[in-house]
C-alpha cells in the first residue's frame, strides 16, 4: 500500500505567518490554510487506498519541529512526503501562483513535483506569473526526509489575486484532491474510479453499447438527470460515484437518488467546467459531454 506522509507547515502560533490585515481582516494564519488542505489531502488519499501519516499536530497547538516530523516519516517508511505551505512575498503585491520545490538531484521528487504542479494549477486556477514555479531547493523538510519529498506553496498570502481564492474551502478541497490524483498517477496507482469504468457504467445504465469508449452513440443515449427529472435513474449512482472520485465530495454517498447533495455537486462541477450552471445534467448537452470526456 502506498504510504503518504504529510504535514501542514508551521503551527497555529507561528509568529508572522498570516494574511495581511489589508487583504483579510481576520488575518488568517498560514497554518490554518495549510491545515485545511492537509485535512482534504488525508481524506482524498484514504479514498484512493493510500495509507497516511500526518506529522504535525492536527490541532495546531503543539509545535513539532522539522527534524521530528521528518524522523517520523522516515521511521514509518513513507513513499512520499508532502510539506504543505502558503507563500509570502513580504509585501502586498499582485503576483500570484503555486510554487513547488523538490530536493536537488532527486529525479523521483522532480517527477512528483511537476505532476502535482500541473494538476494543482489545472484544478485551482492559480497558475500565477512566477518566473520559475518549479525549483530544487535544500529546504530542511526536503533534505531530512529519506524518501522523495515536495514542498508545495499553494498560493501567496500577500497576493491580491490569490487571497480571495486561497481563503475558500472549495480551493483547498480541489487542490488537495488534485495533489493526490497526481501522486497516484506518478506512483502508478489505479485511479479510484477510472474514466473508462465510469463510461461503461453510464453505457450500461443508459442502454448504449458497452465498450468503455464514449462517442456520439453513448451521448445520444444519455438521459437528463436532476432532482426533478429521472432522479432515481440507474445512471444517477454512476454519476454520484464519479463526482465523488473527482473531488466533488459534497455529493455524499452513491445511493442512486438525485437529491440536494447531488444538485450541489453538479453545480460545483458545472462551475468548474464552464457549463451552463443549473444543477441538471441534460441529455446530450455540455455537462454530459464533459463528464464523458468528449470535450
Ligand atoms: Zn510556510
Amino acid at each position: 500500500m502506498f504510504k503518504l506522509a504529510f504535514c501542514a507547515g508551521h503551527y497555529l502560533h507561528t509568529p508572522g505567518k498570516r494574511i495581511p490585515k489589508q487583504l483579510d481582516p481576520k488575518e488568517t494564519r498560514e497554518w490554518m490554510l495549510n491545515d485545511r488542505i492537509a485535512d482534504h489531502l488525508q481524506k482524498a488519499a484514504a479514498e484512493r487506498g493510500m495509507e497516511t501519516l500526518r506529522t504535525d499536530d492536527p490541532t495546531g497547538e503543539a509545535f513539532v519541529d522539522i527534524p521530528e516530523r521528518t524522523a517520523a516519516a522516515n521511521a514509518w517508511g513513507a513513499d512520499l512526503y508532502v510539506d504543505i505551505h502558503h507563500n509570502g512575498a513580504l509585501g502586498i503585491f499582485d503576483g500570484s501562483g503555486v510554487e513547488i520545490f523538490s530536493y536537488p538531484g532527486s529525479a523521483q521528487g522532480r517527477k512528483y513535483r511537476d505532476a502535482i504542479y500541473e494538476a494543482v494549477v489545472a484544478a485551482g486556477g492559480l497558475k500565477g506569473n512566477r518566473a520559475n514555479p518549479l525549483q530544487e531547493v535544500r529546504f530542511a523538510s526536503l533534505s531530512m526526509t529519506k524518501m522523495p519529498a515536495v514542498l508545495v506553496e499553494y498560493g501567496y498570502m500577500d497576493s491580491i489575486a490569490d487571497v480571495p481564492v486561497i481563503l475558500t474551502d472549495d480551493y483547498a478541497r480541489k487542490v488537495a484532491y488534485a495533489t493526490v490524483d497526481a501522486i497516484a498517477q506518478v506512483a502508478g496507482l489505479a485511479p479510484a474510479y477510472p474514466q473508462a469504468e465510469f463510461i461503461r457504467d453510464v453505457q450500461r445504465a443508459c442502454g448504449a453499447k458497452v465498450d468503455g469508449i464514449a462517442g456520439p452513440e453513448t451521448l445520444s443515449k444519455t438521459v437528463t438527470i436532476s432532482e426533478q427529472k429521472n432522479r432515481t435513474h440507474p445512471v444517477v449512482a454512476a454519476v454520484q460515484k464519479y463526482l465523488h472520485s473527482r473531488g466533488y465530495t459534497q455529493v455524499g454517498k452513491a445511493d442512486g437518488i438525485a437529491g440536494v447533495k447531488f444538485t450541489a455537486a453538479v453545480i460545483a462541477y458545472q462551475e468548474d467546467h464552464r457549463c451552463w450552471v443549473d444543477g441538471e445534467i441534460t441529455a446530450g448537452h455540455k455537462t454530459w459531454k464533459t463528464l464523458l470526456g468528449l470535450l
